[in-house]
């Protein structure tokens, strides 16, 4: 635990990344508080080595509202056999745990979004020195990293994974390629926001195969995101070679495989003009149309007040579809994707 940047990091861990066989147990981070100065937040991670192969990081919980990442990667941290593996797999299921048992997208310990904390400080607050673990002790050790999110609270994803359009053609067609053993009806491929300070983008920073995922979200475990969850995180394995067999991609709609997408301008984000009670007009992967209606912004508070119509800027699918009613002003009540054009992408 001595080498470098490993030392530099406040949080202390058990784990000997070297060593065969499986390993669980936990990160210590410490946290000073009222009732304990020297107090410590456990954060769960298990390490599973066999053989020779790649190291692939699995992350979930990063956004403490978002279930199915959490679900499926402690599923598959207690059920996988370590014999039938060959390389690495380190998992936490967990990252964000005070997010995560609070149930809030934010830490309540210091307000952050830990997905806009990378890459992260050892002397920050409690996500930044997170962060900086993440990106400065694990990401060394890591070949690819899957990091699972949904929408949370705040919207409903179309399910699927999702990556950057990466500078490198080769690092982005081997990440489409990824993208497809995944094997979610849909694979975006995105320009963001606000995504320099993302995981995603440190992983990037790195030059390591990077995706993420939204396999649902509106505040529920989606049945149907935990499956292709479940599924995508080994199928993964299967295209890496640390497990044996082929990726089974099948759709439930009869399609053989994934949709790939892409969302590239800021017309593709629709923003709530202003604070009411948002009603949508359509569920996420709904194809709509430009200038067709997305939904009325209601002011029920203001009688006789006429709602605003919202309209579609773009014409496409419904990647992210509105969450929950109540909306303030510049929330984003859709994201449209369209098909994805590796031409048309890099203009
Ligand atoms: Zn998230």
């Amino acid at each position: 635990m001595d080498d470098g940047g490993v030392a530099k990091s406040r949080v202390q861990y058990t784990i000997d990344f070297d060593r065969a066989g499986r390993q669980t147990g936990y990160l210590r981070a410490p946290l000073s508080r009222n009732t304990s100065g020297w107090g410590i937040v456990e954060i769960p991670i298990v390490c599973v080595r066999n053989g020779a192969g790649p190291t692939v990081l699995f992350t979930g919980g990063v956004h403490g509202d978002e279930y199915e990442g959490p679900i499926a990667i402690s599923r598959l941290a207690r059920s996988l056999d370590a014999a039938a593996l060959q390389g690495r797999i380190i998992m936490l299921p967990a990252v964000n745990i005070p997010a995560v048992l609070n149930d809030t997208r934010l830490s309540p310990v210091d307000g952050r979004d830990l997905n806009r904390c990378f890459p992260g400080d050892p002397k920050g607050t409690f996500s930044e020195m997170l962060a900086h673990f993440v990106d400065a002790v694990l990401l060394p050790l890591v070949d690819a990293s899957i990091d699972v999110h949904t929408a949370g609270h705040s919207m409903e994803a179309a399910l699927s994974t999702n990556m950057h359009h990466v500078a490198d053609p080769e690092i982005r067609r081997r990440t489409l390629e990824a993208a497809s053993a995944f094997g979610a009806p849909f694979n975006v491929v995105f320009w963001g926001v606000d995504e320099g300070a993302t995981l995603t983008s440190s992983v990037e920073r790195r030059g390591i195969l990077s995706l993420g995922t939204e396999l649902g979200g509106w505040g529920r475990v989606n049945v149907e995101g935990v499956r292709i969850g479940e599924r995508g995180l080994v199928n993964v394995l299967k295209y890496l070679g640390l497990l044996e067999g082929r990726p089974d991609t099948s759709q439930g709609d009869g399609s053989p495989r994934t949709r790939h997408m892409m969302v590239r301008c800021q017309d593709c984000y629709l923003f709530a003009p202003a604070a009411g009670l948002f009603e949508p007009r359509h569920l996420a992967a709904e194809t709509v149309e430009e200038g067709r209606l997305a939904g009325f912004l209601h002011f029920v508070e203001d009688v006789d007040r006429a709602p605003i119509e919202m309209r579609y800027n773009r014409s496409g699918v419904l990647w992210m579809a509105a969450g929950p009613g109540r909306v303030q002003r510049g929330d984003v009540v859709a994201v449209v994707m369209n098909d994805y054009d590796d031409a048309k992408a890099a203009t």
